[in-house]
C-alpha cells in the first residue's frame, strides 16, 4: 500500500521583522503547532540582518501596563478623547483586554520586565523589558529560527497581489534591485509607518516635513511601502494622514534617539531669543509631541533651544531625562550663554528678565515630577501653567533642539482580529499590525505603540494560521 503523500504545506508571510512581524511569527507557529497544520512561514524585510529590527530596535519599550500585566481603568476613554472621538473603541478595548495575556506569553519565552521610573514625570504605569526593544527581538527571532523559519533580508515590498476579498501574495525588489514574486495563502503585513519616505511625508504632513530628523537609525527602513500595497488592493485607510509622533532631541548628536526632555523645567526660545509655547503645559510626554511639529513646522530655523539655569542640576536623577551624549552650552552669565549660541543677545535677556519678573509663586511649590501649578504669565509671552521658577542663578545651560520623527499615524484599517479591512469588509487572508495600521489620531497615547504591536503582532500570527485552517 502506498503511503499518503504528506499535504503540502501552507505558506504564510511575515513582511517585517521589528516587534508586530515577529510576534506574528512566533505565535502563528504555536498555532500551527497547536492545530497540527503544515505552515512554511517566511520573513521578508527590506533591511540586511545587520540593520534589522526597525523602530523596535532602538525602542527602550516603555510599555502601558501596570506591573501585574493589567491595563489601568479608563485608559479607552482616554483614547477616545484625546483621538476627538475618532479612535475605533472596539480595536483598544481589544488592546486592553488581549495586553495581559500577551505579556504574560513575552515571560514564557523569558523576557523579564521592569517598572523602572519614566524620565522625570510621573504618568500612567508603564513596565519595560529588560533589555529594551533589542532583548525582545533577540528572544522572539530565537524562537523563530528553532523553528526553521525562512529569512529573506533586503525585500523591500512593493505589491500585496489578490484583489479586496482574498490575498494571494506579495511582489517587491530583492538586494539586486531584480522584481520578486512570492505566492503565499496568508501574509501579515508589519512593516512600520511612512516616517522614512521623504515623499509620503511632503504629501501628507505638508512640506516642512520632508526633511524631518528620524529618531533612530532603524526608523529610515519604514518607507510605506505596505501601506501604499494594501491601499492599492483596495485596503480601507484610516489614522490620523496629516501627523505622527515626534520628540525632542538634541540636534549635535549622532547617537540614537538623543531626547533632552528638561525644557519644561526652563524656557525655551526661537532664533529671535524669543519664547513661543507654554513649556509646562503639561507633563513631558504631554507636550512633547505637539512641541516638536512646532519646531519642525512652524519656525523657520526648525530649531529651537532650551535654557535653564544651575537649578536645574539639584533635581533629583535630571540626567534621566537627557540622552544626548553632548554636554549642554555653558556660560557664567546670560550675555555669554547668548553669545556662544549665536543668539541675539539684548533679545534672549529680556526675554529671560521678563520672564522671571513674572515669576511670582513659591519656588518650594516646584515638583518636577507632577503638573505643581507654579505657574506665570510674563506680559507679552506665552504663559508657563507648570514649573516656573526664575532663571537667574549660573551657571545658566543651554540644549539646542530640534523635532525628529519616530512614527507616523496614517496606515491601513484593521479590526479586533488585525485583519485589514475593505470597503467589502475583510480582505481574507491579509492581516496587518503595529505602525502599518492606522489607529492614532491628534496624538500617540503614550506608551502604547509598542503595546500595541506586540498584541496585534500576535493576534494576527494566530488568526492568519486559523485562515489556513480554514482553507485546509
Ligand atoms: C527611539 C525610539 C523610542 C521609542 N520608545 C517607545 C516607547 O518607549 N514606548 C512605545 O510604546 N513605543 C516607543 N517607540 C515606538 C515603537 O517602538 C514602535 O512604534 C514599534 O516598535 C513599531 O513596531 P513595528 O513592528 O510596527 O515596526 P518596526 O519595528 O519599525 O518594524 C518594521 C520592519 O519593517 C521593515 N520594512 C519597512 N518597510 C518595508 C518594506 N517596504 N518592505 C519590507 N520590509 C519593510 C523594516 O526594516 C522593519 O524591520 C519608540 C521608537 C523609537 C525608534
Amino acid at each position: 500500500m502506498s503511503a499518503q503523500p504528506s499535504p503540502s504545506p501552507r505558506r504564510l508571510l511575515v513582511v517585517g521583522q521589528g516587534a508586530a512581524g515577529l510576534c506574528a511569527v512566533v505565535s502563528a507557529l504555536g498555532q500551527a503547532r497547536r492545530s497540527g497544520l503544515n505552515v512554511q512561514i517566511t520573513v521578508l524585510d527590506a533591511a540586511s540582518e545587520a540593520d534589522s529590527g526597525g523602530n523596535s530596535r532602538w525602542s527602550p519599550s516603555n510599555i502601558r501596563l501596570q506591573a501585574n500585566h493589567q491595563m489601568a481603568p479608563g485608559f479607552v476613554d482616554e483614547v477616545m478623547a484625546e483621538s476627538e472621538g475618532l479612535a475605533d473603541p472596539d480595536y483598544f478595548q481589544q488592546l486592553v483586554d488581549q495586553a495581559p495575556a500577551m505579556a504574560d506569553w513575552l515571560v514564557t519565552l523569558g523576557i523579564t520586565f521592569l517598572s523602572p521610573p519614566y524620565y522625570l514625570a510621573k504618568g500612567p504605569a508603564r513596565i519595560q523589558p529588560q533589555g529594551g526593544g533589542a532583548a525582545l527581538l533577540q528572544a522572539l527571532r530565537a524562537q523563530a529560527q528553532a523553528a526553521g523559519v525562512e529569512w529573506v533580508d533586503r525585500f523591500t515590498l512593493t505589491e500585496v497581489l489578490g484583489d479586496a476579498h482574498r490575498v494571494t501574495g506579495v511582489v517587491g525588489t530583492d538586494a539586486n534591485g531584480q522584481r520578486q514574486t512570492w505566492p503565499a495563502d496568508a501574509v501579515v503585513l508589519a512593516c512600520g509607518g511612512f516616517q522614512g519616505n521623504p515623499e509620503m511625508l511632503h504629501t501628507h504632513l505638508g512640506s516642512a516635513a520632508k526633511n524631518f530628523r528620524l529618531i533612530a537609525k532603524g526608523t529610515a527602513f519604514n518607507d510605506g511601502g505596505g501601506i501604499r500595497a494594501a491601499l492599492a488592493l483596495g485596503a480601507l485607510p484610516s489614522g490620523d494622514w496629516h501627523t505622527g509622533h515626534a520628540e525632542p532631541i538634541d540636534p549635535r548628536s549622532q547617537g540614537p534617539a538623543p531626547v533632552v526632555l528638561v525644557y519644561p523645567y526652563g524656557v525655551v526660545v526661537n532664533a529671535q531669543g524669543q519664547r513661543f509655547f507654554d513649556e509646562g503645559a503639561g507633563l513631558m510626554h504631554e507636550t512633547w509631541e505637539r512641541f516638536s511639529h512646532q519646531m519642525q513646522h512652524d519656525l523657520p530655523e526648525q530649531q529651537a533651544w532650551t535654557i535653564l539655569d544651575a537649578k536645574l542640576l539639584t533635581i533629583a536623577d535630571y540626567s534621566r531625562a537627557i540622552r544626548s551624549d553632548v554636554p549642554p552650552v555653558s556660560a557664567p552669565s546670560l550675555e555669554a550663554l547668548a553669545q556662544a549660541l549665536g543668539l541675539p543677545v539684548d533679545a534672549l535677556v529680556r526675554t529671560v528678565g521678563d520672564f522671571n519678573a513674572a515669576c511670582h509663586g513659591t519656588p518650594a511649590q516646584f515638583d518636577p515630577t507632577r503638573k505643581d501649578g507654579l505657574a506665570c504669565a510674563p506680559v507679552g509671552q506665552p504663559p508657563k501653567s507648570n514649573w516656573a521658577r526664575a532663571i537667574d542663578q549660573g551657571p545658566f545651560l543651554a540644549w539646542p533642539l530640534v523635532g525628529a520623527l519616530v512614527y507616523t499615524f496614517g496606515g491601513v484599517k484593521t479590526n479586533r482580529q488585525a485583519q485589514v479591512l475593505s470597503a467589502h469588509g475583510t480582505i481574507h487572508g491579509l492581516y496587518a499590525a503595529g505602525e502599518v495600521t492606522g489607529h492614532f489620531y491628534r496624538q500617540a497615547p503614550n506608551s502604547v505603540a509598542m503595546l500595541r504591536a506586540l498584541v496585534f503582532g500576535k493576534i494576527a500570527g494566530e488568526q492568519a494560521v486559523h485562515d489556513l485552517l480554514s482553507q485546509a
